[in-house]
């Protein structure tokens, strides 16, 4: 088969990595691709989001399926568009995506449906969000309705901070158009964890957990960046409680996504925090995780394409998905200054010294032959092993190994496993 990924990121990297691996899938193309990529698809130079250019690509290439990795295409309807030019793709169409691409439709959705969550309400006035803001305790949560590359959920400490937050975001427009609602939620306590699914309708075959890791500095310091890395399972959440979220959240809302004449195809990803009252929903998403991709397909055994193709074809239900019982750990190396403003083009070394893990790419390009940055965060470089200790043993021996101006990475990566594990 010959399959066509789109993107250029890490997550990209990993599923085609895993892609590489089936005996079914004889060509990979991506688009556009990074530097790490290349090394094992063909990279084609067509944006994510020139619909007509990627169809005709994959119709004058006889692509047996499209794999569309990034949101931002989902969300502009990319499904859609392949459908309509009958295309294989696995994704989920617009009106499905909208559980990542609106937060005020998600939250009416969760507390239509039952679906666990925090508190909330949501306004499309500032001066009654202002007012019910006033009637609640801090810490409260402040999240903008639409997109806003990551950065519209404000967790505000102080009062101040949240009414800095909700005039920032519904009268100074920051985040333009997507603070014209708001949602304010309760704070919830926790340790946060990561449930991804492959979803066909009401079929729901979870995925692995895994754990990320936000801010950019060790001890969870310093601004929030893209995922500075994750581990894996996470051994100090019990199976009973993983096995609770997946009964009390992603089934329902699969369910419920049907019901709303929204049936979702693809990856269902739930954002989750494990409080004292159990698993309770903080984000879905409508894609694979990035990072989170990196730990979970290391630790697949069956054959990726395979459930790519079930899942377009409606027999998701009966194929067979394995996981390996070992520990994966990612690490992510970013630019000096991210998620700041960084460099570009400094060259990297001793990618090729990589001996026990695998290297994902995220910003990398080719410059005369060698790779240099282009990114903020520029690699993610997982390892496996039989538990999280000595997969992180392996990764941060070969973290060691790259090198280039400014390079930084948290060293606490997947500590939190290893402390709660002791304790
Ligand atoms: P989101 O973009 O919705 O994933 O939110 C970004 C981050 O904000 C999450 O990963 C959490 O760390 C934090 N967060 C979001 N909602 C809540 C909440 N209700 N309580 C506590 N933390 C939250």
């Amino acid at each position: 088969m010959k399959v066509l990924v789109i993107g250029r990121g890490g997550r990209e990297h990993t599923i085609i990595w895993a892609l590489n691996k089936s005996p079914k899938v004889e060509k990979i193309y991506c688009a556009p691709g990074n530097a790490g990529i290349a090394e094992l698809a063909e990279c084609v130079d067509i944006n994510e989001h020139s619909f007509e250019e990627l169809g005709n690509f994959a119709i004058d290439n006889n692509i047996d399926f499209v794999v569309v990795g990034p949101e931002d295409p989902l969300f502009a309807g990319i499904v859609d568009y392949f459908e309509e030019k009958n295309i294989p793709v696995f994704g989920p169409r617009k009106n499905a995506a909208i559980i990542e691409g609106s937060k005020v439709f998600t939250k009416d959705l969760m507390k239509k449906y039952n679906i666990p969550t925090a508190v909330y309400e949501s306004f499309d006035s500032y001066e009654n969000a202002l007012q019910y803001l006033h009637e609640q305790k801090v810490p409260i949560v402040i999240k903008a309705d639409g997109l806003a590359a990551g950065k519209g959920v404000i967790v505000a400490q102080t009062m101040e901070e949240a009414e800095a937050a909700l005039k920032d975001m519904m009268l100074d427009k920051v985040f333009g158009e997507a603070g014209n609602n708001v949602v304010i939620e309760e704070f919830l306590q926790g340790q946060e964890m990561s449930i991804l699914a492959f979803v066909d309708g009401e079929v729901v075959r979870p995925m692995v957990p895994s754990q990320d890791h936000k801010p950019i500095f060790d001890g969870d310091k310093g601004p929030n960046t893209g995922g500075m890395g994750t581990y894996s399972p996470v051994p100090h959440i019990p199976q009973a409680v993983v096995d609770e979220a997946i009964e009390t959240i992603l089934i329902p809302a699969a369910k419920a996504m049907v019901s709303e004449g929204r049936t979702f195809k693809g990856i269902l990803y739930a954002g989750l925090m494990i409080t004292e009252n159990g698993p309770k929903t903080i984000e879905f998403n409508c894609r694979f995780g990035d990072p989170e991709t990196q730990v979970v397909l290391p630790r697949l055994q069956s054959d990726l394409a395979e459930i790519f193709l079930a899942t377009i074809n409606g027999t998701l239900q009966d194929i067979e998905i394995n996981w390996s019982e070992e520990a994966a750990v990612c690490v992510v190396l970013s630019s000096g200054g991210y998620p700041g403003s960084y460099e570009k083009g400094i060259p990297m070394t001793g990618l090729d010294q990589v001996e026990e893990s695998v290297v994902f790419h995220a910003g990398t390009a080719l410059k005369d032959g060698k790779i240099v940055t282009n990114g903020g965060r520029l690699v993610g470089v997982t390892a496996t092993g039989a538990d999280i200790a000595g997969a992180r043993q392996k990764v941060y021996a070969d973290v060691e190994k790259i090198q280039y101006d400014g390079k930084h990475y948290r060293t606490d990566i997947a500590q939190k496993a290893l402390v709660a594990q002791q304790s």
